[in-house]
C-alpha cells in the first residue's frame, strides 16, 4: 500500500495567489511566471508574503542586501500586516539609511504596535546620536 502523495500547491511569487503548476502567468496579477525576477524583487514581494517568517526574513535580507531602491517596499511593509515583519522592516530602514529612510523610521516611533515602536526608539536614538 503506497502512501497518497501529497499534492504541491503552486503560489506566484508576486501576489501569492495560487496558480496552476505549469502556468505561464498569474491568473490574479498576470505576473509572468517563466523566468526568475531579480534577487532585490524577489525579496520585495516576498514582504507581502501571508507567512510572516519568511516576510520577516525578506525584510531582514533587503536590509543586509543595502540597496536603497528596496525602501519604498520596506515603508510599505512598516505600515501594514504583522508587527514581527513591521518592526523589522523599520530595522532594515535603519540599515539601509537615507532621508527617506530615516523619515519612515523616525514616524515609526508612533507606530500602532508596540514592538515596531521599542525598534524604531532604539534606532532613532542611536542615529540621533550619531548624527
Ligand atoms: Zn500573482
Amino acid at each position: 500500500m503506497s502512501e497518497p502523495s501529497a499534492p504541491i500547491r503552486y503560489f506566484c511569487p508576486q501576489c501569492w495567489a495560487e496558480v496552476a503548476a505549469q502556468a505561464p502567468r498569474c491568473a490574479a496579477c498576470g505576473a509572468d511566471l517563466t523566468g526568475r525576477p531579480a534577487y532585490r524583487q524577489a525579496l520585495e514581494w516576498a514582504l507581502r508574503c501571508p507567512e510572516a517568517l519568511t516576510a520577516r526574513r525578506a525584510a531582514y535580507l533587503l536590509g543586509r542586501l543595502g540597496d536603497r531602491r528596496a525602501v519604498p517596499a520596506l515603508i510599505e511593509a512598516l505600515k501594514q500586516g504583522d508587527p514581527y515583519v513591521a518592526a523589522e522592516a523599520c530595522a532594515a530602514l535603519a540599515q539601509l539609511g537615507g532621508k527617506t529612510a530615516w523619515s519612515a523610521v523616525r514616524e515609526a516611533r508612533t507606530h500602532a504596535y508596540a514592538t515596531v515602536r521599542v525598534v524604531a526608539l532604539a534606532l532613532w536614538k542611536q542615529h540621533a546620536r550619531s548624527s
